[in-house]
């Protein structure tokens, strides 16, 4: 309930506008959310992007948005992204975009979502760069798994993210097309008990079955999580040794846990963000993980 609550109003304009107006709650927001988020600008995100690839990490950039409903702010996110996209391409670092397709017209129409999105991938072929589609709420799984199935098709470079607590991820991760590029994360938004796990044992077990099954498959998988146990198993199981396996984590979030594995050889990509909207980025992580409210207290008041 708080999760819901807290992303509810972080989503509301109204409150958006008065946080931005405020000339003392503002900065003190920011200085919370620049734990998580690397800047305002593309060049913030680069900056620590390159920074982080001096020293053997693989990168994920994502320029913070979602469920954007005009259609204008939809294609200016996807010419932002084309731009992130360019400058990515001739740096010559392992980089990924990822984006929510709701940021890109999920919201307003499929159609809009999937041009926007094959206007990206043409860049992105042209760049060396690979696509990741974020996975939103389980309203939105059909649309963007049907988004990405049909985008796959034409361009191998687009990856999927899968939600391992939804009880319906085991089979769309049979469905993938051959060869696919997947992400499994456990599930940032809170959901009804008859369509996904808390977190729990159970979770954890099903986390790795659907990853198991993708390395089975052949995908090229991205193990996007914080959790030592089960980064642990990965290990025990030796996927990483098929070198179409990765760990990801997000910029801000144990950054001790991404340096042991780096430093003992295990591949690992960080994932950066940057935007004006590192507001809502800040609410998403504080509502995933609640104790982070009072990490976000204690910078405020200069902790
Ligand atoms: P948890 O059991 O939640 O956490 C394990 C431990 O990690 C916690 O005990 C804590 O010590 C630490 N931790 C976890 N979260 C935080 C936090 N916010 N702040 C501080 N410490 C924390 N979710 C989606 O629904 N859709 C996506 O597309 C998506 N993409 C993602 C991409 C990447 C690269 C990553 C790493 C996560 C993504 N997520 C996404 C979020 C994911 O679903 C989880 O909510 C998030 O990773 C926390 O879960 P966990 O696996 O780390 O395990």
């Amino acid at each position: 309930a708080f999760a819901d609550a807290l992303k509810s109003i972080a989503r509301r304009s109204d409150v958006k506008a008065c946080v931005e107006a405020d000339p003392v709650l503002y900065p003190l927001l920011r200085r919370a959310a620049a734990r998580f988020v690397t800047g305002d600008a593309r060049q913030d995100g680069l900056t620590i992007a390159r920074n982080l690839s001096s020293l053997g990490y693989r990168v994920s950039l994502e320029y913070i948005g979602e469920n954007t409903t005009d259609a204008e702010e939809c294609n200016a996110a996807a010419r932002e992204m084309e731009e992130l996209i360019g400058d990515l391409g001739s740096s010559r670092m392992l980089a990924r975009v990822s984006f929510d397709l709701s940021h890109i017209g999920l919201r307003i129409d499929d159609e809009l979502a999937y041009e926007n999105l094959m206007k990206l991938a043409a860049t992105a072929d042209k760049s060396g760069i690979e696509l990741f589609i974020s996975m939103e709420e389980s309203a939105k799984t059909d649309e963007i798994l049907a988004i990405h199935e049909r985008a796959a098709r034409i361009h191998s470079h687009v990856g999927i993210t899968l939600q391992a607590h939804l009880h319906r991820s085991e089979e769309d991760a049979r469905k993938l097309p051959a060869n696919s590029l997947v992400r499994v994360v456990k599930g940032a938004y809170k959901e009804p008990d008859t369509i996904a796990l808390p977190r729990s044992g159970k979770l954890n077990e099903r986390f790795l079955t659907i990853t198991e099954q993708c390395v089975r498959n052949g995908h090229r998988v991205s193990f996007a999580t914080h959790d030592e146990s089960l980064i642990e198993e990965a290990i025990a199981r030796k996927w990483p040794a098929s070198g179409r396996f990765e760990f990801e984590t997000l910029y801000g979030i144990k950054p001790d846990l991404s340096a042991g594995l780096q430093e003992k050889g295990q591949p690992v990509r960080i994932y950066l963000t940057y935007g004006r909207e590192w507001y809502l980025y800040l609410c998403h992580r504080i509502a995933e993980f609640p104790p982070n409210l009072y990490r976000a207290v204690t910078a405020m008041i200069g902790g």
